[in-house]
């Protein structure tokens, strides 16, 4: 095996299907927010590794204090001793927790193991079964977090019977209520809010219910912030009915939009709140947090894992915390969301564009631009669907692929028509302007 070429025919053949990928290649470094290929090719990356290097790739401290550990300990399995870094990271991560009363941690290696120890502490801890999501959430590909997710079919086709006792609300998100994209918040979480209720009193008695699960800002459902009102409501009826509330802070925290964690707006204390993704900046890491109170009635070894925090994604995840602080990011991620959202309304307002784009929306640097499709899921039901236009099915994927021919990766999400960017929370104003200068001229070519 010598040419890139055959490199990447190779991996075609012996890697298998089920993964899908968005760029032709063999990525062999990354520095900053841009990544190379082993041919030489070179790409601004507007994708994060799925939201996940925030910090920019190889970020120096970030790198420096994984390769320090490496020469100290690797493995120190947490059920055998504490380790320094995973004490140090509870240190550093408190003071920036969105409620206080979360102060009990438990690592884990991917998002997925985070929410299946979420399921399992409000089981346990309520002595409930039934679980709650919401319609569009994703919350992983492993058995517990594949039934809680309601994303796409493509997750669990065939895969069932998946977990039972877990039932669905819809999410504030316009489209599955098929109303306009500019409809008020408060409607929106007044329907959400009413379908919950009914749904504790026709399918799963409060007493059966054990927890809501809620992406606070929808990711792969279609990059929708919920509004302060509907998390307010979810939290009042947990607390009416004793029903414990996850927040799953997976994709949207740790800077991505604006604040540490999104739930930071509203306040809201949820009962177990998850992280993973920027945690450790690209090192596989995720956390549990919850009240000790909580947490103190879990019986010791219920909860677990051969590689389940460990040393180096703790101290990686430790010069994360410290680059944040002292890197000024959320400073940057506000300068730069006003640049984005500015350039992405001017395509909505350019004359020869504004029929093709439903809506522009997100929070911070955790953006997403709809497309109007006539080939969109229930386009035929679905007043938001401009009447007359046609648009074939796939026109955010064609955008995307056209950015990535011209050198920036992107990501679409959702079965609507969404494009989104998740670029470093470092980027610099001059890269910035170049996606969204890249991603304009790339939407122009699909779309004339
Ligand atoms: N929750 C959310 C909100 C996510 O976005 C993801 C990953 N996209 C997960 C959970 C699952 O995380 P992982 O892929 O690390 O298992």
């Amino acid at each position: 095996i010598s040419s890139p070429e055959v490199l990447n025919d190779f991996g075609k053949h012996h890697v298998t299907k089920g993964l899908a990928r968005i760029s032709e290649g063999v990525m062999v470094k990354g520095s900053g927010s841009y990544v190379e290929y082993v041919d030489g090719k070179r790409m601004l990356d507007f994708t994060c590794g799925i939201g996940v290097t925030n910090l920019g790739h190889s970020h120096p401290k970030v790198s420096q204090a994984a390769a320090d550990q490496c020469m100290n300990i690797v493995h120190a399995q947490c059920s055998i001793a504490f380790h320094e870094p995973y004490l140090r990271l509870i240190e550093k991560l408190l003071p920036a927790m969105p409620h206080p009363s979360l102060d009990s941690f438990f690592f884990w290696n991917s998002g997925s193991e985070a929410v299946e120890g979420a399921i399992k502490m409000a089981r346990v801890l309520t002595g409930r079964q039934n679980v709650i999501t919401m319609q569009g959430a994703y919350h992983g590909r492993t058995f517990g977090a594949m039934a809680v997710t309601k994303s796409k079919t493509v997750y669990s086709d065939g895969v069932a019977p998946l977990m039972p006792g877990v039932f669905s609300i819809p999410y504030p998100f316009w489209h599955q209520h098929r109303l306009p994209p500019s409809t008020p918040p408060s409607v929106l979480t007044e329907e959400c809010l009413y379908q919950l209720h009914l749904l504790l009193s026709q399918q799963t008695s409060p007493k059966d219910t054990a927890a809501i699960i809620i992406e606070p800002v929808l990711g792969e459902g279609g990059y929708v912030p919920a509004p302060k009102e509907f998390l307010e409501g979810l939290r009042a009826v947990c607390d009416q009915h004793g029903i414990l509330l996850i927040v799953d802070e997976v994709q949207s925290g740790f800077g991505r939009t604006g604040n540490w964690f999104f739930i930071e707006e509203s306040r809201i204390r949820p009962d177990i709140m998850l992280m993973a993704k920027g945690l450790a900046n690209g090192f596989p890491l995720s956390g549990v947090v919850s009240r000790k109170e909580l947490t103190d009635k879990l019986a010791p070894g219920s909860m677990g894992g051969t590689y389940a925090g460990n040393a180096v994604s703790c101290a990686a995840a430790c010069a994360v915390a410290d680059a944040f602080r002292e890197e000024n990011i959320l400073v940057n991620v506000q300068a730069r969301s006003q640049e984005l959202f500015a350039s992405l309304y001017a395509l909505k307002d350019d004359q020869t564009l504004a029929q093709y784009i439903l809506d522009v929306r997100g929070r911070g640097l955790m953006v997403a631009i709809e497309f109007a499709s006539s080939e969109a899921p229930g386009a035929a039901f679905d007043p938001a669907t401009p009447k007359g236009l046609t648009v074939k099915k796939g026109i955010a994927s064609r955008v995307a692929k056209k950015c990535i021919e011209k050198g920036m990766l992107l990501l679409t999400t959702s079965v609507y028509e969404v494009v989104r960017f998740i670029p470093p929370l470092n980027i610099s104003q001059e890269d910035m302007k170049k996606g969204c200068d890249i991603f304009a001229e790339s939407l122009r070519e699909v779309v004339k």
